[in-house]
């Protein structure tokens, strides 16, 4: 197994302040003889369920990604835990309870989520109700009917762990998705992934900046004493809604969502104007001039329909599955993100970033090194997108073609590409060489390295 290097910058800046203390520093670690044997695991950080507003019960979304082999998952419903606490309001459902039907749920414990009626519009519809039923089986559908409502009980995360939590073989993480909008509607949504508790979301913000940072600074006061993983998500969602310059002014920021759902149903996308990579890479050629830690990338489905591909993923590469060896990885940047292909090996010594492809089919495949090199042009232009009905009034960043550029393209299943003097860093993309390069980034099945320096 080839020695694996952290990078210098990993002890800067990370969002896990007490495990990264406990990590060497780049350059020395010396893998000792017997070291233990580490694999890649495969995991979801980000979806949703019944909680808040996923189509399917907590047990059938869990129950998706175990029976299809993943190692890992966060259920991270919106702006809760899924405790034990009882309760009726939940993102998207908010009941009228009079002191008398709260009375009918004395001794209960979680969350009593009423099905959408005339009463209450949310996303508990009888047929999911009727769909749990049948995969579940009443026993584990529990329904109380009360003030002329019928109320369905949400398993809490505990109970989901005792379920399917299978030491080495399945792994359940706590956390929530802090989810809300800017006064002017953009939306900022962050992961806590680790963290069983939440706290509100302070609509009142102009900026996607001040969001960020403001949500980042109040989760370390809150969650600062456990191992948590904050991250920025889907920058592209609902339209172009955070631009590169709220996380490059957010260098405490380590990990965002490169694969995502992309834009909102509703709205066009632009091609004229960024995309998550090159999101990715104006703010990396920023934070490397300026010595900040690189940002890494992530990959969830976010899912909230249960039916289809999963389209989005991270494997973190571990000697054990257990969530503080796992955030680690995650730190050191030994994870990459993925919508459809998978790395065999990936390493970086200091100089040299090698890859090594996990062939699954046969066909022809391309490595791409990415990067941007000193003296880049940083200019930033504004485009003023107007209100029309496929898309919101947006000011959307753009950047010079100096940055993000293929630094060198291999085509097999094998490559390496050593730093230059004049490189700022460097990623490797991986993806089939016969896909149309026309192909929207998403639709075209690829993994990404983290960026190396
Ligand atoms: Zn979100
Ligand atoms: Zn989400």
């Amino acid at each position: 197994m080839k020695t694996y290097l952290t990078r210098r910058d990993f002890l800067r800046g990370a969002a896990l302040v007490s495990i990264s203390a406990a990590i060497p520093r780049f350059g020395s670690v010396a893998r000792a003889q017997d070291a233990p044997v580490k694999r890649w695991y495969k995991g979801n950080l980000h979806m949703h369920n019944q909680w808040s507003d996923g189509e399917v019960f907590p047990e059938q979304a869990v129950a998706w990604y175990k029976d299809r082999g993943w190692d890992f998952i966060c259920p991270s419903d919106h702006n809760d835990f899924q405790s034990l606490d009882l309760r009726f309001t939940s993102f998207g459902s908010r009941p009228q309870m009079t002191d008398e039907m709260v009375a009918a749920f004395e001794g209960e414990t979680s969350l009593w989520k009423p099905i959408k009626c005339d009463a209450v519009s949310n996303k508990l519809e009888q047929k999911f109700v009727d769909d749990a039923i049948a995969q579940l089986g009443s026993e584990n559908v529990k329904i109380k009917e009360v003030g002329g409502m019928t109320f369905v009980r949400m398993t809490p995360f505990d109970e989901l762990v005792e379920k399917f939590v299978e030491p080495d073989k399945f792994l359940m993480i706590p956390g929530y998705e802090h989810t809300g909008s800017c006064v002017d509607g953009r939306a900022v949504h962050m992961n806590f992934i680790g963290v069983r508790d939440h706290f509100g979301y302070n609509k009142k913000i102009e900026e996607p900046i001040d969001q960020l940072r403001e949500t980042f600074a109040k989760g370390k006061e809150r969650f600062g004493d456990v191992p948590y993983l904050f991250t920025a998500n889907h920058p592209l969602w609902r339209f172009y809604d955070v631009n590169p310059s709220a996380l490059m002014g957010n260098p405490a920021i380590r990990v965002f969502e490169l694969i995502n759902n992309g834009i909102h149903k509703d709205f066009q996308r632009r091609m004229d104007l960024w995309e998550p990579e090159k999101f990715w890479d104006v703010v990396n050629a920023w934070r490397a001039t300026n010595d900040q830690p690189l940002l890494l990338g992530m990959g969830s489905d976010d899912r909230h329909v249960y039916t289809g591909d999963s389209k989005g993923w991270t494997k973190v590469r571990a000697s054990k599955l257990e969530w503080t060896e796992l955030l680690t990885a995650i730190n050191e940047g030994d994870m990459y993100p993925s919508n459809g292909l998978d790395f065999e090996d990936v390493s970086f010594d200091g100089k040299t970033l090698a890859v090594k492809i996990d062939v699954k089919d046969d066909g022809r495949y391309k490595i791409d090194f990415v990067g941007t090199k000193k003296g880049y042009d940083p200019t930033c232009k504004i485009v003023q997108v107007e209100k029309s009905e496929t898309t919101p009034e947006r000011k959307v960043e753009a950047y010079s073609d100096e940055i993000g550029v293929v630094l060198e393209s291999v085509e097999g299943t094998e490559a390496s590409y050593t730093l230059k003097s004049d490189d700022l860093y460097v990623r490797a993309k991986i993806y089939r060489a016969d896909d149309d390069p026309a192909l929207k980034w998403k639709t075209k099945p690829a993994a990404w390295t983290q960026p190396w320096r």
